[in-house]
């Protein structure tokens, strides 16, 4: 046994005590809006799934006011097309979209909190929900794979927010998951950042492709990102997908900021 091992197996009561001690100290605070949050807004089906798929609760909190107002669409209102506005020779013309919330109130603020208040745990949740609904409305796929991060933006992050949410969302599906076969070919700029069509059309075209270390042909396979506007940078992902092989691709995201009726889209 090494010595940080001994250490950690002394230590380990005591840190269970002052966890234990410190949460009645100082109480938790929902993970989006920052208020205080007490034990009982923890969101109780997720927790359970995280007992099963992390080994322990989550100790996410969030409070009554957030969960009640993240309310997924109704089951026809959760599909679109990828492209929010096609571009003339669009390769993939009617790319299926599936996104169950709308990108406003809770879900607008909770997107930013997981990235720029590095909470990974959120984004756990935000794939909870995303997976709980994909299987409720029976979608089947054979794979589910993140939209990448470039390198610098996930040293700077830490976490790539798309795989946080994709991994719970595979496994409610029951899903083989996989971070790397979408690969970043280049750095792209941030699309929130950039004005008008073409220049977001630029900014990711070209910017993926797949890792020769899995043979994707003929799979069925999700792609996820946190949220959806545009839709070029899953259109983008799906389009690496197909180039290396793939049978279906279905884009999917947390939220979107469109709202639509097309139920015969998948
Ligand atoms: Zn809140």
């Amino acid at each position: 046994m090494t010595v940080s091992n001994t250490l950690r197996g002394d230590i380990s009561p005591v840190l269970a005590f002052l966890k234990e001690t410190l949460g009645f100290m100082f109480p938790a605070c929902c993970a989006v809006c920052g208020k205080l949050a007490d034990a009982d807004d923890r969101f109780s089906q997720y927790d359970d799934f995280c007992r099963t798929y992390n080994g322990g609760p989550s100790g996410l909190h969030i409070c009554g006011k957030c969960l009640s107002s993240l309310a997924p669409h109704s089951p026809d209102r959760r599909w679109m097309f990828c492209l929010s506005d096609p571009y003339e020779g669009d390769q993939l013309p009617g790319l299926p979209l599936y996104m169950p919330l709308a990108y406003d109130g809770t879900a607008k603020r909770a997107v930013p909190a997981v990235k720029f208040g590095k909470k990974p745990k959120l984004a756990n949740f935000m794939g909870c929900l995303l997976g709980t609904c994909l299987k409720s409305d029976d979608v089947h796929a054979d794979l589910m794979v993140p939209v990448p991060l470039s390198d610098a933006r996930l040293k700077e992050r830490g976490f790539n927010q798309a795989e946080e949410i994709a991994r719970p969302a595979a496994a409610i599906l029951g899903i083989p998951y996989a971070g790397d076969v979408l690969l970043r070919t280049r750095n792209t700029n941030r699309q929130t950042e950039l004005r008008g069509k073409s220049a977001r059309i630029s900014n990711v075209t070209g910017a993926f492709g797949t890792s020769e270390d899995w043979d994707i042909k003929g799979l069925n396979v999700i792609v996820v990102d946190d949220v959806a506007t545009t839709g070029f940078t899953l259109h983008e992902a799906a389009l690496a997908l197909y180039e290396a092989g793939a049978s279906k691709v279905l884009c999917a995201s947390f939220a979107g900021n469109r709202q639509a009726l097309n139920p015969e889209v998948y």
